[in-house]
């Protein structure tokens, strides 16, 4: 095959695989939401003098408009420190996977703002984002979101082919090590257990050595045995990394790993839990779930 086409090939595949690994913004709506001036801000420190990881203050999501618009988010207002592990609760139609869109720079508030590492994500144009994805933000899905052609080694060191880095063999193999799949990483996809899908994704995640990393979901599609090893690995991420987590999930198990829980509902963040039993946060979800 030609050269030239080869390359182009290549790199109709990378675009491909970057929209994989970081769903792009749900464009119909984005085109409704007014841009706003983008004035470049100095990092925001909180009152205690640190950068938080991720935070939004006051956001809003307004979807449509007139009679039918639905208001997803009311004024949402958090902040996650480095480090931390956070779950994001809530009864289903609560306003999860917007806000995770918004923290995660996939969509854009009706009103207020999210930062990453203090930077206000409004004073980004789409390429910034791209740039800030790819470099500062870590990517689980529920449904793995691999590569089939590809190995597991493969998929892992992707974000990086993108970023068109070297990946670092010792790094590659600590990160590979550190999920558990030091021997599958030639297989494909198609080869492993949901599990270990899901671990090949938290690999290609923490690749980059993200500041944030969000799931979505990330034991949604696993069993039993297979999510809670998946959530020990998220707080052994946390443990050996110092890996900031934020994660939207239903799993009431998820109280045995985070540091806070916050729960949702009709767009407000309505409570905050911090070290609880499973059976409290499931008590404090039905209640809400009426
Ligand atoms: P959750 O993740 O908690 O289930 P979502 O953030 O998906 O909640 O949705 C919050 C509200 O916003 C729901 O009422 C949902 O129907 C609405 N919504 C979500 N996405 C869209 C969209 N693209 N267009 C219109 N309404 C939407």
């Amino acid at each position: 095959m030609p050269t030239r086409l080869r390359r182009r090939l290549e790199s109709a595949a990378l675009a491909v695989a970057d929209a994989v690994i970081a769903e792009p913004p749900r464009v119909a709506e984005r085109s409704r939401v007014a841009e706003r001036p983008r004035v470049a801000e100095p990092p925001r420190v909180s009152t205690d003098g640190h950068v938080a990881a991720v935070s939004a203050d006051g956001v809003t999501r307004r979807y449509g408009d007139g009679e039918t618009a639905v208001d997803a988010l009311r004024g949402v207002s958090l902040s996650v420190a480095r480090g931390e592990l956070v779950a994001v609760m809530g009864p289903s139609g609560s306003g999860k996977s917007t806000l995770l869109h918004i923290l995660a720079g996939l969509d854009k508030p009706t009103s207020g703002e999210a930062y990453i590492g203090g930077r206000a994500l409004s004073g980004l144009d789409d390429q910034g984002l791209t740039l800030l994805r790819r470099r500062k933000v870590g990517f689980v899905f529920q449904f793995f979101n691999l590569l089939p052609m590809l190995s597991a080694e493969q998929n892992v060191v992707l974000p990086l082919r993108l970023a068109g880095e070297e990946p670092d063999p010792g790094w590659v193999d600590e990160v590979i090590a550190s999920v558990g799949l030091a021997d599958r990483r030639h297989h494909r996809p198609a080869e492993l257990s949901g599990g270990q899908q899901q671990r090949v994704a938290l690999a290609r995640a923490l690749i980059t050595r993200p500041s944030i990393l969000f799931a979505d979901e990330p034991t949604g599609n696993l069993d039993s045995k297979a999510g809670h090893e998946i959530l020990e690995l998220l707080r052994s991420c946390v443990a050996s990394y110092g890996q900031t987590i934020l994660t939207v999930t239903h799993e009431p198990r998820v109280s045995t790993v985070a540091d806070r829980i916050l729960i949702l509902a009709d767009g407000l963040i309505v409570r905050e839990l911090g070290h609880v039993s499973s059976s409290e946060v499931r008590s404090a979800i039905e209640a809400l779930e009426g």
